[in-house]
């Protein structure tokens, strides 16, 4: 039997000792969550690989291949053909087939490389890459060999079954989704948050989102937005719980209650305080925001310390040090641009102080906020409403 496979290759390093059985499990988990979405699919756990089979057909690598490569854990993929039958006769036309396909008409250098994992194989194993690729410069004379520097290695590896691949997709790396323990982002619409809760989820954080909505002072589009931005980023982590906790009270209360220049302080001191009791409930250890310093106003060092103060949790802030060109190139990568750019506006003018205080004192702000008697009911009765959506 013969079929076409993905040889899926995944981080060696980082999966060493004890953690190797949990983190293999994480990454099937999250291939199965979106190869699920698409079709019907088998995840075989080869030594060191993961192989992907199609149960519906012929596997259709352009459909398959772009829910993989994004999965966080992954150093490669590899298209490939898995073949039972392991002679000689068989492993040299399915390796012709392989180059027919990829390389039909280009001209290129390139070398065969045979592994045996089976050492009962009747050659060694450069016979049989001599051999194999004899043949192949027999039939296809726009290849030349280079075993020095080929501009293409045509891999056979000869497991249980046999494995057939030349070309290998590189990956985003980082951590198997969840390996890390649990983090609450604080997603706006914004660019750059959804670019923090991506590098955090790489490292293997399970990141559970929230917004904070304010209708009418947002709008539905924004909220349809956070949504989007979401989805986008479970194509990388398998599948993101959103919470959508309403705000305006608290944001009324505080408009109406704190000097003006102060409010964005206020207002974001509010949202950590929300973020973590929801973090607490759910067994989350950090919070993480899209904060970079000196941004805006609210990001001076003055402004996050004065935010920061009200936080238990560990705050992890990825993109504290880059630039915004740096941000907008990643964002720009991994494909929260164009959702983030979507033109259209909030109408929440009425928050957004035309001078914000830019270097607030923490104590200042403590001591006004000892007198907003309200405003842990008000967080605690909106996290309490929150809306909790899977993608
Ligand atoms: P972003 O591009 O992520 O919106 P920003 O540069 O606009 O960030 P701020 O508006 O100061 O920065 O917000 C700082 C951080 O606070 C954001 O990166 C995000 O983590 C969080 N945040 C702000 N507004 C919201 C909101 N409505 N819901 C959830 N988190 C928010
Ligand atoms: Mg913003």
């Amino acid at each position: 039997m013969e079929e076409k496979v993905l040889i899926v290759k995944f981080g060696e390093v980082a999966m060493r000792g004890n953690n190797r059985p949990i983190f293999i499990s994480q990454l099937v988990k999250t291939m199965r969550n979106r190869l699920d979405k698409i079709g019907n699919f088998y995840i075989v756990k080869e030594q060191g690989r993961l192989i992907v089979e199609d149960r519906g057909g012929e596997m259709d690598y352009d459909s398959v291949i772009p829910n993989i490569v994004p999965i966080f854990g992954l150093v490669g993929v590899c298209p490939g053909i898995k073949m039972t039958d392991q002679s000689m006769e068989n492993l040299k036309e399915a390796a012709l087939r392989h180059m027919q396909t990829f390389f039909g008409k280009e001209k290129t250098t390139f070398k065969v490389a045979v592994k045996r994992a089976d050492k009962r194989f009747p050659m060694t194993s450069q016979e049989a890459a001599a051999d194999i690729g004899g043949y192949i410069l027999e039939k296809m004379d726009n290849l030349t060999v280079d075993v020095h520097n080929p501009a293409v290695t045509l891999q056979v590896e000869l497991r249980n079954d046999a494995y057939i691949f030349s070309k290998v997709i590189k990956t985003f790396g980082g951590l198997p989704a969840g390996s890390s323990g649990k983090g609450v982002a604080l997603l706006s619409g914004g660019i750059d948050s959804p670019v923090a809760a991506w590098m955090m989820a790489k490292r293997g954080i399970a990141v559970e989102c929230v917004y904070f909505h304010s209708p009418p002072y947002t709008s539905e589009w924004a909220k349809q937005k956070v949504e989007d931005l979401a989805e986008r980023i479970a194509c990388f982590t398998g599948e993101i719980k959103l919470h959508v906790v309403p705000f305006t009270e608290v944001q009324l209360y505080l408009l109406e209650n704190v000097p003006h220049d102060k409010l964005t302080i206020f207002l974001k001191r509010a949202m950590m305080k929300a973020a973590e009791e929801i973090a607490k409930k759910n067994n989350g250890l950090a919070l993480i925001t899209g904060d970079s310093i000196g941004q805006v106003a609210s990001q001076t060092l003055q402004g996050i310390h004065a935010i920061n103060s009200i936080c238990t949790m560990p705050v992890l802030r990825p993109l504290a040090g880059m630039d915004k060109q740096e941000i907008v190139d990643l964002a720009k990568k991994i494909g929260t641009f164009e959702i983030s750019i979507r033109p259209y506006e909030d109408c929440c003018t009425i928050f957004v102080a035309k001078h914000p205080e830019t270097r607030p004192k923490t104590s200042v702000i403590e001591a006004i906020e000892k007198n907003l008697t309200q405003l842990e009911d008000l967080i605690s009765s909106a996290v309490s409403k929150k809306e909790s959506i899977e993608k």
